[in-house]
């Protein structure tokens, strides 16, 4: 794919405008609903202190976009599409249907208004955002194929999720069958292993911020709160309530371990329907989280969790350990219980202390997920993990012959 400087210029607009009258006119209300926590909670006090806002530097624009098909032109216009059906809202603008006329390939538009990203501050979170979705390349991660702009928005162009968000699934399902749960959890965890061989964190994993592709494949889609820390470490607050790991709660260094904890947070919501730790008000949760106040619905009494395991936090990523007999159960969960081996996993990734957390290239090889992921998702996953620790293992070696340069691994 031919790569092109930024559009400096102002588009035409034209075939925008209309669409974005239709969307207007269409406009709903904003999909969060409000009993969830804010993507950017107000930080609990200890967080609050140490919290910075200081972002891995970004360059001076955003990264040349590269077109989804070619067509020899330079940089891309509004002119480059026909715009269709608005496909959602969000805070700063609206999601479209679209057509790049040259090729025909279908994308998302993200519509963002210029005025409104300035006002709440956010021009470097986005900068951030497409350079590093655009460097992005997973099947359970959304494409961003490149991006332009005129003088009032800001146009993304996106790989097209046709059946939306994996929240609005949830909420009407209720809560996933365990086949369902394991197979997401197993294809984002091969996925957030690649991000972070990327040394890209997400930060702010939950079921809002995934899309769903025509063949029901899960994707990542919003990288608003994701860093490149290639120091691995980082200490801003960020993320939803709901979701946030111990470590970011106290303030405390965070790396890759916030992104376990994130899936198993999702894990946990995908089978019973609900996020753990909530609780009346935002300093009960964040209470609940800090002590990994963990409890399955139908156990009782309410599980003493790992808290000798956070405690102790010694060995490294086990935690598969004596669900292999339950993990055969594989049933959805009904009445708000799910098996053993389900629950093993979410405790897995739930640890306090991120280093005992379950390795995200070792889900895979977990019991539950063994048991219930589809076959293909299973398959590729474990041949990614594989990957994975064979170009970690050859870097090693590289480095410990003395030489440098040696190639970085998943990419
Ligand atoms: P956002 O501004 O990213 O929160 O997007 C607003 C809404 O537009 C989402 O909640 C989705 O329903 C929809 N949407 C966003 N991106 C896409 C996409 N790539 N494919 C399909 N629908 C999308």
């Amino acid at each position: 794919m031919a790569t092109k400087q930024p559009q400096l210029q102002q588009g035409s607009g034209a075939g925008l405008t209309t669409a974005a009258a239709a969307a207007a006119a269409a406009a709903r209300a904003p999909l969060r609903p409000a009993n969830r926590g804010p993507s950017n909670p107000a930080p609990p006090p200890a967080a609050a202190a140490a919290a910075t806002t200081k972002a891995a530097p970004a360059p001076a624009a955003a990264a040349p976009s590269s077109k989804p098909a070619p067509s020899g032109r330079r940089a891309w216009t509004l002119d480059d599409f026909d715009v269709g059906r608005p496909l959602g809202r969000g805070k700063f603008g609206a999601v479209y249907l679209a057509r790049e006329r040259g090729s025909g390939f279908v994308v998302a538009l993200k519509v963002l208004h210029k005025q409104q990203l300035a006002a709440s501050r956010v021009e470097h979170q986005l900068r951030r955002e497409v350079e590093i979705q655009s460097h992005l390349r997973h099947p359970n991660v959304l494409r961003l194929f490149g991006y332009f702009h005129d003088r009032e928005r800001v146009f993304l162009i996106l790989e097209y999720a046709a059946k939306g968000e994996l929240y609005k699934e949830l909420q009407r399902a209720g809560r996933f069958s365990e086949q369902r749960a394991a197979t997401h959890v197993a294809a984002l965890a091969g996925a957030l292993a690649y991000c972070h061989a990327k040394h890209v964190f997400h930060r702010d994993i939950k079921p809002e911020n995934l899309l769903v592709g025509l063949s029901g494949q899960v994707k990542i889609a919003d990288f608003g709160w994701s860093v490149h820390a290639p120091s691995g470490r980082r200490r801003t607050l960020c993320g939803t309530l709901d979701y946030l790991p111990p470590e970011m709660v106290e303030g405390r260094e965070h790396g890759p371990g916030v992104d376990v904890w994130g899936l198993g947070v999702l894990a946990y919501e995908f089978l019973f329907g609900g996020p753990p730790f909530e609780a009346a008000g935002h300093q009960e949760t964040y209470r609940r989280i800090v002590r990994v106040d963990l409890r399955f619905p139908g156990e009782e009494p309410p599980q003493q969790q790992q808290a000798g395991a956070a405690a102790g936090g010694a060995g490294g990523g086990g935690g598969a350990g004596g669900a292999a007999a339950a993990a055969g159960g594989g049933a959805a969960a009904a009445g708000g219980s799910a098996s053993a081996a389900a629950r093993d996993f979410v405790r897995a990734m739930l640890r306090r202390d991120p280093a005992s957390r379950l390795p995200l290239d070792e889900v895979c090889e977990h019991p539950w997920i063994v048991a219930n992921a589809d076959a293909a998702v299973l398959q590729l996953a474990q041949q990614q993990a594989a990957c994975r620790r064979a170009a970690a293992a050859a870097a090693g070696a590289v480095g410990a012959a003395g030489v440098t340069g040696a190639a970085g691994a998943g990419a």
